[in-house]
């Protein structure tokens, strides 16, 4: 496909709130024997993703245009995956009466696309000339897609980082024994997993976008915390892992004696950093052990286990 530059799209706002981005709000020159269109909605599924809007030429709107759909990158990107969507076949009579079309003329698409494609993907829109002239390209979002066969409750709702590998600054009591060799020994758990994760810590001045902070927190119950922010279901930037000096040695009804406390403090960390993969907490996994149960045994289950590995591997690649 050649992808042409369209100089009409005067404006165009693209919203990153995942599973409901909206970008319509193209504005338009209309000048004569053109494609003009937008793209209303791109968004993630399960498996698949979600692409909505409409286009038309100017010259003639009576012929229903074609769309072509690519994900991982732009047309022609090696990454990227193109979808030919065929001819407009999605009646919008909301269109047609804004810009005085035919009544009965075809100008909307509204297709669920399924894709082998999993977590954060890039999803461009293009316009294809069906009359005189190029294509145009319409507009593009990312969007969070989750692996086949995957519940929505593995992944947290509050996002996870961009990649697997991360450079976590210490702080405070994170930098001295015995929390140091603790918070080191939850890195190389993951690090050594099957998970596909290198996590790296630094007590050098920052700023860095990651911290681990070792504190009391009171009134509060959680035994360790993991902010990441932008929050939702997107690329998180930056994030802060706190571990709660007053919960985190208390031993849970779920934790008979005797206890080891190095374990219940690794178990809690290893926990923590799964939150930044995109792990959610106490996901359905039926029989299958996981790192990210609330009332998990800690001093049994402090690595990650081997549903956690797959859920990261699928999401990041
Ligand atoms: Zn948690």
């Amino acid at each position: 496909m050649t992808r042409k530059k369209n100089k009409r799209i005067i404006s165009l706002l693209i919203t990153a709130i995942l599973f409901c981005t909206i970008i319509s709000s193209a504005i338009f020159t209309v000048s004569a024997n053109s494609l003009i269109g937008v793209v209303d909605y791109i968004s993630g599924g399960n498996g698949t993703f979600w692409v909505r809007g409409w286009a038309f030429h100017t010259g003639n709107s009576s012929v229903s245009n074609g769309i072509h759909v690519y994900i991982g990158g732009p047309a022609g990107s090696s990454n990227a995956i193109g979808y030919d969507l065929g001819r407009m076949n999605l009646l919008r009579p909301d269109v047609n009466a804004v810009y005085g079309l035919p009544a009965n003329s075809i100008h909307g698409y509204d297709r669920t696309i399924t894709t082998s494609k999993t977590g954060l993907q890039d999803v461009y829109v293009y316009a294809i000339n069906y009359v005189a002239g190029g294509n145009v390209f319409l507009g593009m979002s990312m969007v969070f897609i989750t692996p086949t066969g995957t519940q929505p409750g593995f992944y947290s709702s509050q996002g996870g980082l961009a990649n697997r590998n991360v450079t976590i600054q210490l702080t405070g009591t994170a930098t001295t024994a015995p929390w140091n060799n603790i918070i080191n020994g939850a890195s190389t758990m993951w690090n050594s997993s099957g998970a596909g994760v290198n996590i790296s810590t630094t007590t050098a001045p920052g700023p860095y976008a990651h911290v681990l902070i070792v504190r009391p927190e009171t009134g509060v119950t959680w035994r360790g915390m993991c902010q990441k922010s932008p929050a939702g279901n997107i690329f998180a930037t930056t994030s802060a892992i706190i571990i709660n000096t007053l919960v985190v040695d208390n031993p849970s009804p779920t934790e008979p004696a005797p206890h080891n406390i190095n374990l219940l403090r690794m178990s809690t960390v290893v926990h923590e950093f799964g939150h930044l993969f995109w792990l959610a907490d106490s996901p359905n996994s039926g029989n299958a052990a996981t790192l990210m149960f609330a009332n998990r045994n800690r001093m049994s289950i402090f690595v990650p286990q081997v549903f956690d590995e797959n859920n990261v591997r699928a999401l990041y690649g």
